[in-house]
């Protein structure tokens, strides 16, 4: 265990919170917040409770110890953010890491107040933007003092990738090639590209390839597992992973991810579990390439 780790561990015992009992694996990409109006309408199942208890359990049912809760940009302000994440992590005894969120089409003096504000924050393991979904690239000169900030406080940048859920959204910001310039400019950050890129999964694969601190995520490939053509589904998502696993090589820097309440968590760990892989790999891409990334605690 690192110095950080430590550090960490020990705030968490002070402040009351448990570590997870149980569970190796993580889901580094879940959503759960009241700023999101139309969760019950996008969820993978109609009757879902939108509820810490709930997303726990279906976590718990598949070995899975933490998963990093990503804000939404429709949270209306930053403090907000940062109240809504201490929030959902004391509820789940500290099972839901606690990450943030920024549009930098506010402008500057929102984003430099919002950087100082996470200057004091604490435990925060990552940084969510949304391009697709706000008109913004990631390498837009607003977002220099984020990535200023990752660096210092040595979390990962996640950037929404590909397809957006809402159809005013703008898809050509969220192209793997636009990440490529920003990973490149700030070689000291660590980018997650979600959702493989999707539909640009080569394009995805080359960039993770090529830059050794991007990373991806196999979070929403799949839909509500009652669609006639389920099964399809889940074959043409493994076929595009295995595909982009071969391109970059390894799965070192292959995270899973579910989306949920969009995916079920179970649907989500099944894609990985049908890959062609051995089962220590699968683990690496179910949990050990996010404990190492987010720096992680070990079970106690
Ligand atoms: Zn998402």
């Amino acid at each position: 265990m690192g110095g950080c780790q430590k550090v960490r561990k020990l705030r968490r015992l002070a402040a009351g919170v448990p570590v997870a009992p149980t569970g190796r694996r993580v889901d580094v990409h879940v959503h759960l917040s009241r700023y999101w109006p139309d969760l019950a309408r996008n969820s993978y199942r109609p009757d879902l409770e939108f509820t810490v208890p709930s997303l726990l359990k279906e976590l718990d049912a598949q070995s899975i110890g933490f998963a990093v809760l990503l804000q939404l940009y429709s949270n209306p302000t930053p403090a907000g953010v940062l109240r809504e994440g201490e929030e959902m992590f004391a509820k789940s005894a500290g099972r839901l890491l606690k990450t943030v969120t920024i549009d930098p089409t506010q402008g500057e003096t929102v984003v430099h107040d919002t950087v100082a504000l996470w200057e004091r924050a604490r435990d925060l393991v990552a940084i969510k933007l949304y391009p697709g979904y706000r008109s913004f690239y990631p390498h837009d000169p607003r977002l220099h003092p984020v990535y200023e900030y990752a660096h210092k406080a040595g979390i990962p940048v996640i950037l929404h990738q590909g397809d957006t859920l809402d159809p005013d959204g703008h898809v050509k910001y969220a192209r793997p090639l636009e990440a490529d310039e920003v990973a490149v400019r700030f070689r000291d950050v660590r980018f997650v590209l979600c959702h493989l890129g999707n539909p640009w999964v080569e394009e995805l694969a080359e960039v993770v390839y090529k830059n050794a601190n991007v990373y991806t995520d196999t979070s929403g490939l799949l839909a509500n597992p009652r669609v006639p053509y389920f099964a399809e589904m889940m074959r043409r998502a493994q076929r595009r992973l295995t595909n982009a696993l071969a391109t970059i090589g390894d799965c070192h820097r292959v995270l899973y991810g579910s989306d949920w309440p969009l995916e079920s968590i179970e649907t989500a760990v099944q894609l990985i579990t049908g890959l062609d892989l051995s089962p220590e790999d699968q683990e690496r891409i179910l949990g050990g390439n996010a404990r190492a990334l987010f720096r992680i605690d070990p079970p106690a």
